[in-house]
């Protein structure tokens, strides 16, 4: 059995931020990655390359070449969390053991959950953003599409980053107007939500743009299950309990997600299968040496990349401060969290806010829910040099020191 000092599972965002800088502070054979994965991929990026605006091989790299160089990458997946006794089992069947634990496994998609998605996709119009395979069949559909309906779906469960379904509807819708097949097409966005965005503040301006664009979204409708053979899905209205068969000839899904199983039936999950932390400091709510960040997480935050450049800085914060046992003043989480609302090619509008209290957090001193192509190219080629240079080596905790240098420029009619 092997004993660490700090052993981090996950090696997306949330587990590199987090283990980059904790190493370095305390050096070799101190802290373990547990990630079964050889490559990293960056996420955000998938939403460009379903647009046919980024190559996918610009979204990923080798795990190996991400490690930090003083943490022991242990490649094998974590199979059983026993917090009682400070280990956890590999799938291997060997237990590693720590005096401080930090879950980052992310978000596990559970493509069963829709009937007939599993065979679908990937062949005759059927796909996603949501994964490393699908996500390459995405812009070859649109490209191939000649008109007809264009069905895109958003799940009745959390998901990370709550924009992408939006977002591809967008961009698709453009890319229909492009190549003249506009005409020839209904857009048709389902949404298990109330609202087509959380947050009004943009929600707004996104519902006027979706109308003027002509897409029609449809709320609260559920997609329950697809039959490949007819091109029909077959959609549930969750206030009236109604279903109905919605024959597509593209359908981006958006599917169904939830805490990953090995979290879900620890003891360090809460009643909904998140790793149960404190909103405010990142620490378990039981077990004071256990934290956790990213999608996993209990945080009542949109799961977003952007979200964990705050969360990082927290919770780094706090651990050091237990490491160092230094009795220094918790850093505490604002729920800041970012959703770049691509909009068209050359068109953004940067959601900035706080999950918990759904006001804006707004970087730069001016009205953020106007479209920009300045906002495009911050996302499309800024941010991910941001990500994998400073985030995954634990030296960017977020916009926040911007948003304050920047201040005294702010119009006092923006909030
Ligand atoms: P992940 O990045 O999912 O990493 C989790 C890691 O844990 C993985 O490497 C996995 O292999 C590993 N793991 C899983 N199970 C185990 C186990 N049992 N044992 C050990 N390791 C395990 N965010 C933004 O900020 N902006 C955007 O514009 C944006 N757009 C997105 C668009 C799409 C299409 C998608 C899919 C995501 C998007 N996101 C965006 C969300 C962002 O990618 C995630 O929020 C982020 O990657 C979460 O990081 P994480 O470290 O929590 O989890």
């Amino acid at each position: 059995n092997k004993n660490f000092k700090v052993v981090v599972i996950g090696g997306g965002p949330g587990g590199l931020s987090v283990s980059s800088t904790v190493s370095k502070l305390l050096g070799k054979n101190q802290v373990a990655v547990i990630e079964p994965s050889s490559t990293h991929y960056y996420q955000p990026l998938w939403t460009y390359v379903g647009g046919g605006l980024k190559d996918f091989s610009e979204s990923s790299k080798p795990m190996g070449s991400l490690m930090p160089k003083d943490a022991e990458w242990i490649q094998d997946k974590v199979t059983k969390l026993d917090p009682d006794n400070n280990q956890v089992q590999l799938s291997n069947g060997e237990t590693i053991g720590y005096d401080y634990l930090v879950v980052a496994a992310g978000i596990q998609i559970n493509w069963d959950q829709v009937k007939g998605l599993k065979e679908a996709l990937g062949k005759d119009g059927v796909t996603s953003n949501y994964s490393s395979e699908s996500v390459q069949k995405t812009y070859p559909f649109i490209q191939d599409f000649k008109g007809g309906n264009a069905v895109f779906t958003f799940p009745n469960t959390p998901l990370k980053c709550p924009g992408a379904p939006t977002k591809i509807t967008f961009l698709a819708e453009e890319a229909f107007r492009l190549q003249g097949v506009r005409d020839k097409t209904n857009v048709i966005y389902n949404t298990s939500l109330g609202k087509i965005f959380g947050v009004d503040h943009y929600g707004k301006v996104l519902q006027q743009l979706a109308d003027e664009r002509g897409i029609k979204v449809n709320f609260q409708t559920e997609l329950l299950e697809i039959d490949s053979d007819n091109k029909e899905a077959t959609f549930r209205n969750n206030a009236t309990k109604e279903s109905h068969k919605q024959p597509y000839d593209f359908l981006h899904v958006a599917p169904p997600q939830g805490p990953p199983t090995f979290i879900k039936e620890s003891k360090l999950a809460d009643a909904a299968g998140w790793v149960d932390v404190s909103k405010d400091t990142l620490r378990h709510n039981k077990y004071s040496n256990v934290f956790s960040l990213g999608d996993c997480s209990s945080l009542p935050t949109s799961k977003t990349a952007a979200a964990i450049t705050g969360e990082s800085g927290v919770l780094k914060h706090n651990l050091i401060a237990d490491l160092k046992s230094k009795k220094a003043e918790q850093a505490v989480y604002d729920g800041y969290t970012s959703c770049p609302l691509i909009v068209g090619r050359e068109q953004l509008i940067l959601a900035e806010f706080s999950g918990y209290t759904g006001k804006p957090l707004e970087t730069f001193p001016v009205d953020q829910r106007r479209i920009t192509s300045i906002g495009q190219f911050l996302n499309k080629e800024i941010i991910p040099s941001i990500y994998w240079t400073a985030l995954l080596d634990g030296n960017w905790t977020g916009p926040s020191g911007v948003r304050n240098a920047l201040k005294f420029l702010r119009p006092a009619n923006l909030s």
